[in-house]
């Protein structure tokens, strides 16, 4: 019994002694092996396993993943509390990282790398989350009915000549609940107003079906214009579906304000959950994800821009042309949510 502690501490001091000429992230992950890294994730693509398999592989760290919505991710880490098991929370849309740290679920985290490689309007100003991929909110329209030339911004959709034409998705849907913020954020509340009186004016039809819906819409010819987030065009033709490729192929896209203020943009993001168990090894995965070659990875699955600006978008998001993007503090998306959906509430938009 003697002899096999005397081998476990002979053991353990030479693990980490071979540790200690490693980064500064190891000489903490030393103390306590096996390392992991609890993830929460609402993307749930088969790249982004291959990237945590390749984070394994290179940090030594395993990585975990838990696997659901983002409201249910939200709520889990809620009822949770100090004994969840989450290091970092992945989602989709600004909105609802500002939820989460609204709640209390992430914690400040230090990274000179962050800072580095993620631009400042995409990032929470006290640290508590950091954008990893980017989409913006486009005007896909029919080349044969429509000219690039007739597309200027949002607020030009309301014009009388698009009466009837305008397709876009329910206001339940924070995609238009954070398009609505940031035109209240730039435009205030009043423009806001009259902004979305001035876009039901012009319905083809009462806000039914997602974004791929309305696309398919505007190539069924029930409206000219969809409002749609740029990654549902590299779905449509990468679909299973001919009739979808084909309708992919119809249409073009328009990123709007590109003359002022830029488009709207979301993100995916991450943050470091505020009980994480593996903080350095969390902050670790956040850093690797944010580097230039999984960036142009985990950006490519999803279709979208990678955060990065030293990393490239795909073939396919080049060819749309690059554009000026709306660099409004994504932060404001969140705070500005709630008379998002209180603007669209009196205005009847569905
Ligand atoms: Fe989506």
């Amino acid at each position: 019994m003697k002899n096999n502690f005397l081998f476990l501490f002979l053991f353990l001091g030479l693990w980490s002694c071979s540790n200690s000429s490693s980064d500064s992230s190891n000489q903490e992950n030393a103390s306590s092996a096996p390392q992991e890294v609890t993830v929460y994730t609402h993307r749930h693509y088969e790249t982004d396993q291959q990237l945590f398999d390749q984070f394994e592989k290179e940090s030594g760290i395993k990585v975990n993943v838990v696997n659901a919505s983002a409201d249910e991710l939200i709520q889990k880490m809620t009822n949770e509390g100090e004994q969840s098991p989450a290091d970092v929370l992945i989602t989709v849309d600004a909105g609802r990282l500002v939820r989460a740290k609204a709640k209390g679920l992430l914690q400040s985290i230090e990274s000179a790398t962050l800072e580095q490689s993620i631009p400042a309007h995409l990032r929470d100003a006290d640290k508590q989350w950091f954008a990893l991929t980017k989409r913006a909110r486009v005007i896909a329209y029919h080349p044969d009915r429509v000219k690039p030339e007739d597309l200027s911004t949002y607020a030009a959709l309301t014009d009388a000549r698009w009466k009837g034409k305008v397709l876009i998705r329910s206001s339940s849907n924070i995609y238009n609940q954070s398009l609505m913020a940031s035109i209240i954020a730039n435009d205030g509340e009043a423009n806001a107003k009259s902004w979305a009186e001035g876009m039901i004016a012009n319905f083809a039809r009462p806000p039914k079906g997602n974004d791929r819906d309305q696309v398919k819409a505007v190539v069924a010819g029930e409206g000219d214009v969809a409002v749609v987030n740029t990654y549902y065009i590299g779905k449509l033709l990468n679909s299973k579906d001919p009739e979808e490729v084909k309708v992919g192929e119809s249409i073009r896209l328009f990123f709007p304000n590109t003359a002022d203020r830029g488009s709207h943009i979301n993100v995916s993001g991450i943050g470091v959950a505020k009980h994480a168990p593996h903080r350095e090894n969390a902050i670790q995965l956040i850093e690797f994800l944010s580097a230039v070659e999984a960036q142009e990875i985990f950006a490519e699955t999803n279709y979208e821009y990678p955060v990065n600006p030293a990393a490239k978008a795909s073939e396919l998001l080049q060819s749309w042309g690059s554009f000026k993007e709306d660099t409004l503090p994504l932060s404001k998306l969140g705070e500005l949510n709630q008379q998002a959906v209180i603007l669209f509430d009196q205005v009847g938009w569905k």
